[in-house]
């Protein structure tokens, strides 16, 4: 049993592909999560609500209980044999981080990948955890056997913000590097700017420097989305932003106290801002649209 200050409970599944049914992830026809619960325990995280259905607190549990799904290859590689499979595209990390701490000792998304690859399944993958470079090549085959997009996550480039925000994740300037070590490797990487936090992410000047970066590093805007409220991230943020950003928790309140989506005036200015800094930066390299790789349910804003 692999240990560190979280508690790992390893369990059997049932079955390792997710038919997506939730508008949550509109986009998204077939997702899988090697783990359930996160460790990387960012204070946004919208796939907190995955540990109540274990009657695990969406809080406190999210980040040190998390459940390792030890027999998913198995039962993987059953399911893309079937005759009802369409080889569909499958999405790895919508609801935990695949290269969470853990994997450096189960290793089950590279075990994921290999399959996909030899069944020549295409796929996308996202992650915050430089980990990810350790299976560069494996990517790059699966992506010529079968096509595959790879996404990091980076919200910021202020490393104090990101550490505070996600407390358990490489700094931004780790990420940046796996961007630009992946692209030299021919993995068809892009970064999602997932989810942009108003007040605390959405300057002209933090996300200037931020797509200016990405792009200095060889890699390419994905996506971008704004933050998205769920019930179970509600009290993990709230009480972050009262010890953290005081100033902001009556705005955010009023604002995600009940609802989920930030205002439309707001929606709008922020998309101009987007546009008029990535045409600015990155004019010859337009944006794709948005794909839902990452908590879909979050309003994909095109470019
Ligand atoms: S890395 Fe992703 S899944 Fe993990 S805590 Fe952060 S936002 Fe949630």
């Amino acid at each position: 049993m692999y240990s560190d200050r979280t508690r790992y409970i390893e369990i059997d599944v049932k079955s390792a592909l997710n038919k997506v049914t939730s508008a949550r992830y509109s986009g998204i026809r077939w997702s899988l999560n090697p783990y359930r619960g996160c460790k990387h325990g960012c204070i946004y995280c919208y796939a907190r609500y995955t540990h109540t259905f274990l009657a695990l607190d969406p809080d406190r549990d999210f980040s040190s209980v998390v459940l390792v799904k030890r027999n998913l290859p198995q039962v993987l590689r059953w399911e893309l044999r079937k005759k009802s499979w369409r080889r569909e595209k499958v999405s790895i990390g919508t609801a935990t981080d695949p290269y969470q701490p853990p994997e450096g000792h189960y290793r089950l998304t590279q075990a994921v990948l290999r399959i996909l690859r030899d069944q020549r399944n295409p796929a996308s993958l996202i992650t915050k955890n430089t980990m990810v470079l350790r299976d560069a090549d494996l990517m790059a085959s699966l992506h010529r056997a079968a096509g595959f997009s790879l996404y990091i996550s980076l919200i910021t480039v202020d490393e104090a913000l990101a550490r505070a925000m996600e407390p358990d994740v490489p700094s931004p300037a780790q990420r940046l590097r796996v961007v630009q070590e992946l692209a030299r490797a021919g993995v068809p990487v892009k970064v999602a700017v997932a989810p942009i936090m108003p007040g605390l992410t959405d300057s002209e000047a933090q996300l200037r420097d931020l797509i200016q970066a990405i792009y200095d590093h060889g890699g390419q805007l994905g996506f971008y989305q704004t933050f998205k409220m769920y019930a179970d991230t509600r009290k993990t943020l709230f009480n972050w932003l009262a010890r953290e950003y005081p100033y902001l928790l009556p705005w955010y309140r009023r604002v995600y106290g009940q609802g989920n989506h930030a205002p439309r005036a707001y929606e709008r200015r922020l998309a101009a801002r987007m546009a008029r800094i990535h045409e600015a930066i990155a004019p010859e390299h337009p944006p794709s649209p948005p794909e839902p790789v990452a908590p879909a349910g979050q309003l994909s804003l095109g470019l």
